[in-house]
């Protein structure tokens, strides 16, 4: 045998053990069900509620733990059991609430309902919902035989069959996150009788579907659904010279396409579709959004009743008083009886000009006392009211794990013996008012501490917060690798310059979008949002679809256009000082993004230009409390481009710390010497970790 087919055989060979353990990781999963299945049995009986926040922790303090003996990353132990725990949730809702909506019926299989023909994403998410191991959570019995799923040309008669009694579900898809709310459906629900009794949510990947393999260019007619039109109108703009024709549903595309027996047409369907239709995938994930996701209701005559330890909603639909301050005064009466709106919306009434219906989800059972109270209340302020179904609901809130717990050095040697310090209250010198140049940024316009959320992080509540990564983004291996190391070590945001200022124009100038790609992938693959600076104001809406964070250079602190351009799009922007800019003329080129109607702004004092130059920029650690003084938006320090060498990052990070900036945005690299910019300045790996594991020692209060 040839080395390369002894290879050949080892690669085979070791799949096949890696199968075989597979195999067992999912016995043991499904043992683990059924354990699931006896503790709810007990907590049935006993009335104990689902969750069990305490126990849920130290379970996966305990699995970290173990994995750490193992050698397993504590961020992959976290994400995998929080993925079992939501399973396990999920399964203990799906069980207590077949045992109060009746037995099981065991012989009839029932019908389900929807739009469109076999392959369609409402069957497909169909299938998926009711036919899940265990009970689902939305039918209000169990079915042995698993469901009958009957496809209706419109939603108008998907509904009818609900409501006449022919089928006992029906599955409506009800909202996107690209597209919005699903009118027709909305109105459907309004003016029918059947009440939603489950929700679930689904990661529509759409694929571009050919016959045969053909180039994009050369597609002549594209077949697809309204929605698929509205939810891939970007891919679908790139092609010149192709037109659309409307399908009923993605299914029924695949099946015109098909029929046609022309390799010029293709079709926007899901891959499992193609499966189905013995059809190509000719390109994946053409949505304009890669977090397409579209929320789905299933439909029954009657209502179910939702245990009180299960997590649910209430849907509903009204409209209000003709009265100044009518609806105001409902949500008012929410607030009071302490329920929290997850959704609020409002829909023209079909021919009922001026008219407005609105549509409210909140958390809660229409068996609670406050539930019962605040819709009392809520009834005498409306024309019309109805409710649309009370149900579990679909989202299922992670275990809280701090970062601490989750990080990889073992506790001793990571067990901070702390410093505390006390930052005081600097008085507030005399600022703000449009005098001074600057008003919505100042604290006398709003003393409350601006606090921004960027995916559940959030900047500016008081706990400090590190934002890490390479000065540039690279490649896929260096951006990767940085996103790890961030965060394994604790960091919340990672950085990477895709398009870099740089003093010489012959530097290395970024990887562009391309880049901007690589960022995004290495921030999702390890959870955490991402940050990188944009430079013109042409990039900006670009960058802004994807990127969760911009920034604006010290070098173009006051470029007036970028600014005005960053204030119009919703993503929050870190703004750094100027390198010859007074604290003033930072508030005033923040005021102009604040003004431009964006207030997700933090601001980053990154060293400067001093007649020092024993250090790249002078960091002036001073205006931490200078501006915290003068303004309510969140205060970050740069030490690396104000240090210019690696050995004085940590110390001035520190600083940063105990003067009582609200974080720091550090770089490192993999390999500093082969660093494309900033090699000198950026710490090396394990400097890092040791500069989190420091940091962690001061404590600020
Ligand atoms: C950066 O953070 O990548 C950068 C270029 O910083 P500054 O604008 O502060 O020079
Ligand atoms: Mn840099």
């Amino acid at each position: 045998m040839t080395t390369s087919q002894i290879s050949n055989t080892e690669l085979s060979d070791t799949r096949q053990e890696i199968d075989k353990l597979d195999k067992q990781l999912l016995e043991i999963l499904a043992q683990r069900r059924e354990l699931t299945e006896r503790v709810i049995q007990s907590k049935a009986t006993a009335n104990t509620p689902i969750r069990d926040e305490a126990r849920e922790q130290s379970l996966i303090r305990q699995r970290i733990a173990d994995g750490r003996l193992l050698g397993l990353d504590p961020q992959l132990i976290v994400k995998l059991f929080h993925e079992i725990i939501a399973d396990s949730v999920r399964l203990q809702q799906d069980i207590l609430q077949s045992k109060l909506n009746g037995a099981p019926e065991r012989k009839r299989s029932v019908k389900v309902a929807f739009q469109g023909i076999d392959g369609s994403y409402s069957h497909l998410m169909g299938r998926s919902i009711l036919s899940s191991a265990g009970a689902p959570a939305a039918a209000p019995t169990t079915h042995s035989a698993g469901p009958d799923f009957v496809g209706f040309p419109s939603f108008k008669e998907t509904v009818d069959a609900v409501e006449s009694g022919s089928c006992e579900l029906g599955i409506l898809p009800i909202e996107n996150t690209t597209s919005g709310g699903i009118n027709e459906v909305y109105d459907l629900l309004l003016n029918s009788r059947v009440s939603i009794v489950g929700e679930e949510k689904f990661n529509v990947r759409h694929c571009l579907i050919g016959r045969e393999d053909v180039r994009v260019s050369q597609l002549t007619i594209i077949h697809c659904s309204q929605l698929a039109v509205a939810e891939c109108g970007h891919f679908l703009a790139s092609i010149p010279n192709c037109a659309v024709q409307y399908a009923t549903d993605s299914a029924t595309a695949l099946k015109e396409l098909k029929e046609s027996g022309d390799k010029h047409r293709a079709a926007i369907a899901s891959e499992e579709a193609a499966e189905m239709f013995g059809l190509k995938v000719l390109k994946r994930d053409i949505a304009n959004h890669e977090d397409n996701f579209t929320r789905y209701v299933v439909v029954s005559k009657s209502p179910v009743k939702v245990d009180p330890r299960v997590t649910s909603k209430v849907s509903l639909a009204m409209s209000t008083l003709h009265k100044p301050g009518a609806l105001v005064d409902t949500l008012i009466a929410f607030k009071q009886h302490g329920i929290n709106l997850t959704k609020l919306e409002s829909k023209p009434i079909p021919d009922n000009l001026w008219e407005e219906m609105f549509y409210i989800d909140f958390i809660g059972n229409l068996e609670a006392p406050n539930v019962k109270a605040a819709l009392d209340e809520v009834t005498k302020l409306t024309r019309f009211i109805k409710v649309l179904g009370c149900f579990p609901s679909c989202d299922v809130a992670p275990t809280e794990v701090t970062n601490q717990e989750s990080s990889p050095c073992e506790t001793d040697t990571c067990q901070p013996s702390s410093v505390r310090i006390e930052v005081k209250d600097t008085p507030a010198p005399k600022s703000g008012g449009k005098d001074k140049g600057y008003k919505l940024v100042s604290r006398d316009y709003k003393p409350d501490n601006t606090i921004i959320d960027v995916g559940g992080v959030r900047i500016g509540d008081g706990n400090f917060l590190v934002i890490a990564g390479p000065c540039s983004v690279e490649s896929r291996e260096q951006i990767m690798a940085c996103a790890r190391e961030a965060r394994n070590n604790g960091a919340k945001i990672l950085r990477g310059g895709v398009f870099k200022p740089r003093t010489s124009p012959y530097s290395f100038q970024g990887l562009g979008y391309e880049g901007l790609d690589l960022l995004i992938e290495a921030g999702r693959a390890h959870g955490m949002p991402v940050i990188t600076e944009v430079m013109t104001t042409e990039d900006v809406e670009r960058v802004a679809e994807k990127a969760d964070i911009l920034q604006i250079g010290a070098r173009n602190m006051q470029n007036y256009s970028l600014l005005k351009a960053i204030g119009e799009t919703r993503r929050p922007v870190m703004l750094k000082r100027g390198l010859s800019a007074p604290i003033e003329e930072l508030l005033q080129a923040t005021e102009y993004i604040l003004a431009g109607g964006n207030q997700q702004v933090f601001l980053c004092e990154r060293g400067i230009r001093t007649f020092e130059t024993a250090t790249r920029g002078t960091l002036d650690i001073s205006a931490v409390p200078v501006l915290k003084a003068r303004t309510h938006l969140p205060i970050f320090i740069d030490p690396s481009h104000a240090a210019g060498t690696r050995e004085l990052v940590a110390p001035l990070a520190l600083a940063a710390k105990a003067v009582g900036a609200d974080g720091i945005i550090v770089e490192f690299h993999p390999e500093p010497e082969k660093a494309l910019s900033d090699g000198p300045q950026a710490l090396r790996f394990p400097q890092f970790a040791k500069l989190m594991a420091d940091l962690k020692k001061i404590e600020v209060s």
